[in-house]
């Protein structure tokens, strides 16, 4: 599903319902009770901008307000040795432009449309293409430290890592954004749990009500920047509006996307977006030994994906997520990635290999493939039927008529040694859904008018990809509009000029 979800209530609605005091009172989804719980803190702080979650988003948007002259606070709701969510665990690919012309602007643009089969949010696409590189100078300019464009396979974007490399730097990364943020003056609190927005007389956001040890306290701000991640880690939200078995899946992410800024933006009226149905989820195939990083994504498009039958199961040149998508529906949920000597030379299946070695991850080698067969618990009659079949079909790097049919990255798998990537089962690894924004990254209500004071970036904000996503695009997300969150979200009340950031 594609559209906004609980267009029933709007805000003003929703506000003139607070002030009936009706502490049970629904009005259509929106449960009254459940946002006039929490009373006045006795506790409260001033600050220009709050910034609620301490990933990627909330770093890009607490570092962009601070540097615009704002006085920042950031919730976090872990402590600070637990801090950065899914972007702590991520592999830290960056999808960035090859260069800043237009050209590449345009091929970013429609290799972000075509992957989410031109359902992403077009406008959304559109501002990540343009700001991309900019935005990773920038980040570089605040201390991360990221290797070169290097190519994605099948894709004309590129990415960049946070050095030293793939599932190694993030941790480091974010910790370098929050000394960066304290040592300029920034406050970030730990284990303080945002519980609800604080609406103003006129309808704006004008803070944040939080509990810590000492009970609530109210963070009260010129603007709120709403960056909690998505809700992978919340089984019944998963249930609910992914699948009645999604709940099953393993979680690759952080169990602290517990989708809270979700909540909080949409009793306050904002409206979901792209929150139906498989559609709104990641999902990759992974090690059960390391469901993080134990994922082969690199090497996915160039290897032959074998199910518990012996027979392959999806076009694997569409990427590691199709792949993940299309194993849930394998039997056992189990699956293996073949290969032969040659392919295993490909750069894409090499740097795989060396991430499975790294975190002791065995690969499974045989000298036939009846032994392969044997080692990852198929038939071997059926294997080799399926490989003898599909090396038939293979013309031009590619194989149209296989079954099913492999679009490009298509090599016979003839030379021995044969390997494995096994076992692999689904992991969910990111929400797709989430609070509807514009290019500004201010929250939305149904009829597209922006809540004063509100801005939501990241995986918590939806609608930029459908179905699928380029790797890389999801922290690319983070940082251009986090950082956009946050330059807005400083002019609230601008204490400096509008559009003069301060260079650090
Ligand atoms: C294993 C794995 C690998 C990945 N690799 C990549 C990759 O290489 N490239 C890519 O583009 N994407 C990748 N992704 C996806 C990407 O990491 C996430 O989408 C992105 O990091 C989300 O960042 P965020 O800042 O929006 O949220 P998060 O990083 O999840 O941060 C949210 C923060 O908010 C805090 N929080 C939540 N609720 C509250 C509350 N009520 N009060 C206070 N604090 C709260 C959380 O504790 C957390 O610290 C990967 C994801 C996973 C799981």
């Amino acid at each position: 599903m594609k559209k906004d979800q609980f267009g029933s209530v709007n805000r003003r609605q929703f506000i003139r319902g607070l002030g009936l005091g009706a502490g049970l009172l629904t009005l259509g989804k929106i449960d009254l009770a459940q946002a006039a719980l929490l009373p006045k803190a006795k506790r409260s702080e001033k600050f220009n901008v709050v910034v609620i979650g301490t990933g990627l988003t909330g770093m890009a948007a607490a570092l962009a307000a601070q540097n615009a002259g704002a006085k920042v606070a950031v919730l976090e709701k872990v402590s600070e040795k637990e801090v950065g969510g899914n972007s702590r665990l991520a592999g830290g690919l960056i999808a960035v432009t090859r260069d800043g012309s237009q050209a590449a602007k345009d091929e970013y643009y429609e290799d972000f449309m075509k992957k989410s089969s031109g359902k992403g949010n077009a406008a959304l696409s559109r501002v990540l293409a343009n700001q991309s590189l900019d935005a990773v100078n920038w980040l570089k300019e605040q201390g991360a430290e990221l290797t070169d464009p290097m190519t994605v396979a099948g894709y004309r974007v590129k990415s960049v890592v946070f050095k030293p490399g793939a599932y190694k730097g993030m941790p480091k990364g974010l910790e370098t954004l929050r000394g960066k943020l304290t040592k300029k003056g920034g406050k970030i609190f730990y284990e303080t749990k945002a519980k609800q927005l604080i609406l103003g007389e006129s309808g704006a956001v004008i803070g944040v009500r939080a509990s810590d040890a000492a009970g609530l306290k109210d963070y009260l701000a010129d603007a709120v920047v709403i960056a909690t991640g998505g809700y992978g880690g919340n089984r019944e939200m998963l249930e609910t509006f992914v699948d009645p078995n999604a709940d099953e899946m393993m979680l690759r992410g952080a169990k602290t996307a517990t989708g809270d800024g979700l909540h909080m933006a949409r009793e306050a009226g904002a409206m979901w977006v792209n929150m139906g149905g498989m559609a709104s989820v990641h999902v990759a195939a992974v090690s059960p030994k390391n469901t993080a990083a134990g994922n082969p994504f690199m090497a996915v498009a160039y290897t032959l994906g074998i199910n518990k039958d012996g027979k392959r199961y999806v076009d694997e040149s569409l990427g590691y997520v199709a792949n993940g998508k299309a194993a849930m529906k394998q039997p056992g949920q189990t699956v293996a990635l073949v290969f032969d000597e040659e392919i295993k030379k490909k750069p894409g299946v090499a740097a795989s290999i060396k991430q499975f070695e790294g975190l002791g991850i065995d690969i499974v080698q045989a000298d036939t493939i009846g032994e392969l067969a044997a080692k990852i618990g198929v038939p071997a009659a059926s294997l080799e039927k399926t490989i003898a079949d599909f090396n038939a079909a293979v013309k031009d790097e590619k194989a149209p008529d296989a079954q099913p049919a492999k679009a490009a990255f298509a090599y016979k798998v003839s030379a021995p040694k044969f390997y494995a990537f096994y076992p692999l089962s689904p992991g969910i690894t990111l929400t797709f859904g989430g609070i509807r924004i514009n290019e500004k990254a201010q929250a939305l209500e149904a009829d597209g008018k922006a809540i004063p004071g509100l801005y939501a970036a990241g995986e918590c904000a939806g609608g930029l990809y459908y179905e699928d996503y380029i790797g890389g695009a999801s922290l690319a997300n983070c940082l251009v509009m986090g950082r956009i969150a946050g330059q807005q979200a400083a002019t609230a009340k601008a204490p400096v000029k509008k559009g003069k950031e301060k260079k650090n």
